[in-house]
């Protein structure tokens, strides 16, 4: 009997140690780092230079995983069910951690409590763009176009309930136009069609249409921030363009399962920071227009939820539901 009790003490001290202990590893093996939109869009660029510069503060490989579906919902909803252990992660956005939550009927998470934040890394502005043979150099000539040929054109944007999504159906409300929107699995597979041209209408993040401008390959007609990016600054916003007030962006955010033990959390916020705030990692975000903020959990948790209250009357005003 005492050798019994003496063991069952065992058992329970080992279990009451095992997550500390767990804390102190990690990470001993890699980690997974889900981006919840397709390879070629902005989570994805962003995600992929974050990842490699993490590995090496961690000392462990930082994989990304694309998983992509619902305008980032379902990237998303795997990792809030995930194992809270720190070993799979999301790159979240504006879309899967603000819009979400005003845009389903039935919310497929809660943002605040279905995740343990980790760090917001950046902020990005989003652009509209034409196709170069589309017969429009400006906003005025493109609000121009689409009332005097109602119903006739597309736009492409990543997916439902992005903030491209959003940018576009705002764009509508607020200039009295129409088009169709045309959902993608993220601004990857987006781009391929306004590139050839079958869209030629598309709104995209700064980053995945860096390139694309540079080339001149995509025609920008302006930026969806009030200030114009650093990296294009002869680009005119959306404001000065013709439409008054227009305002939109996006930005990327680390998120672990709710219950992720909070060393694990502090040493992914320490490897997150450190990695946004690396001279060569800074310089290659600002090349493609996205602005380093790298915070601590908390503030994170706080732009959650002022987040989610500023966008809900906007998602309102503009009618943007999910098709
Ligand atoms: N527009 C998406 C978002 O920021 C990202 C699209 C993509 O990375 O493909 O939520």
């Amino acid at each position: 009997m005492k050798s019994l009790l003496a063991g069952l003490a065992l058992a329970v001290g080992a279990i009451s140690l095992s997550a500390p202990v767990l804390a102190q590893d990690f990470p001993n093996k890699p980690i997974n780092l889900v981006v919840p939109f397709a390879a070629g869009g902005s989570t994805d660029l962003v995600g992929r230079v974050i990842a490699e510069a993490m590995s090496k503060q961690l000392g462990q490989q930082v994989l990304v995983v694309n998983q992509a579906g619902a305008g980032g919902v379902l990237g998303a909803t795997a990792v809030a069910d995930a194992e809270p252990d720190g070993y799979t992660i999301l790159m979240g956005t504006i879309a899967t951690h603000a819009l979400s939550a005003s845009l389903y009927a039935t919310p497929p998470f809660d943002p605040s409590t279905d995740f343990a934040p980790v760090s917001l890394l950046v902020t990005v502005p989003n652009v509209l763009l034409v196709n170069p043979d589309f017969p429009a150099k400006t906003v005025e000539e493109l609000i121009a176009k689409l009332k005097a040929e109602p119903e006739t054109y597309a736009y492409a944007s990543s997916g439902n309930g992005t903030p491209l999504h959003l940018s576009g159906e705002l764009f509508k409300s607020m200039t009295g136009t129409d088009m169709v929107h045309v959902p993608y699995q993220g601004s990857g597979p987006a781009l391929v069609d306004a590139l050839s041209g079958s869209v030629p209408i598309i709104f995209d993040n700064l980053p995945s249409a860096t390139e694309h401008m540079k080339a001149g390959t995509l025609r920008p007609l302006a930026v969806t921030t009030l200030e114009r990016a650093a990296s294009f600054p002869d680009v005119p916003t959306m404001d000065e363009a013709g439409v008054p007030g227009y305002e939109t962006n996006t930005w990327n955010a680390i998120f672990a399962p709710a219950g992720t033990p909070p060393e694990v959390i502090a040493k992914l916020n320490e490897a997150a920071v450190a990695a946004v705030n690396d001279p060569a990692v800074k310089e290659r975000l600002a090349g493609v227009g996205a602005i380093v903020v790298g915070s601590t959990p908390e503030e994170l948790a706080t732009h959650v939820a002022s987040e989610v209250a500023r966008w809900r009357p906007v998602i309102e005003a503009a009618g943007v539901t999910i098709q």
